[in-house]
C-alpha cells in the first residue's frame, strides 16, 4: 500500500479508538458488518467497504468527516475519504 499522506490525516495527533468493537448503524438495523473503522472527527465506529451497508464512507459522505481508523486490532492505519489518502502509524 502506497504511504500517501493528506492535512487531514496529518491533523490527527491522537488516535481515536473504538468504544465497542461493532458497527453503531448495523447494530439498530440488525445487520452484519465485514470490518470496522472509526471515525477520527467525532469517534463513532462503523463499517467498512467491505460490509453489505458500507455505514463509515455514508457516514463520511453525509457528514463530511474525512479520516477514519481501523478499527480491527492489530490494525493500525489511517484512511482520508476525499484524498484517498493512506498511513500508517
Ligand atoms: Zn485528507
Ligand atoms: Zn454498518
Ligand atoms: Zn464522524
Amino acid at each position: 500500500m502506497s504511504d500517501r499522506t493528506c492535512a487531514h490525516i496529518e491533523s490527527v495527533t491522537t488516535i481515536k479508538q473504538p468504544q465497542q468493537l461493532e458497527c453503531a448503524e448495523c447494530v439498530k438495523i440488525g445487520s452484519n458488518w465485514v470490518h470496522l473503522r472509526t471515525c477520527q472527527t467525532c469517534g463513532v465506529t462503523l463499517c467498512c467497504d467491505s460490509s453489505p451497508r458500507r455505514h463509515a464512507s455514508a457516514h463520511a459522505r453525509t457528514t463530511t468527516h474525512p479520516v477514519i481508523a481501523s478499527a480491527q486490532p492489530g490494525e493500525q492505519w489511517l484512511y482520508c475519504y476525499p484524498d484517498d489518502a493512506f498511513a500508517e502509524y
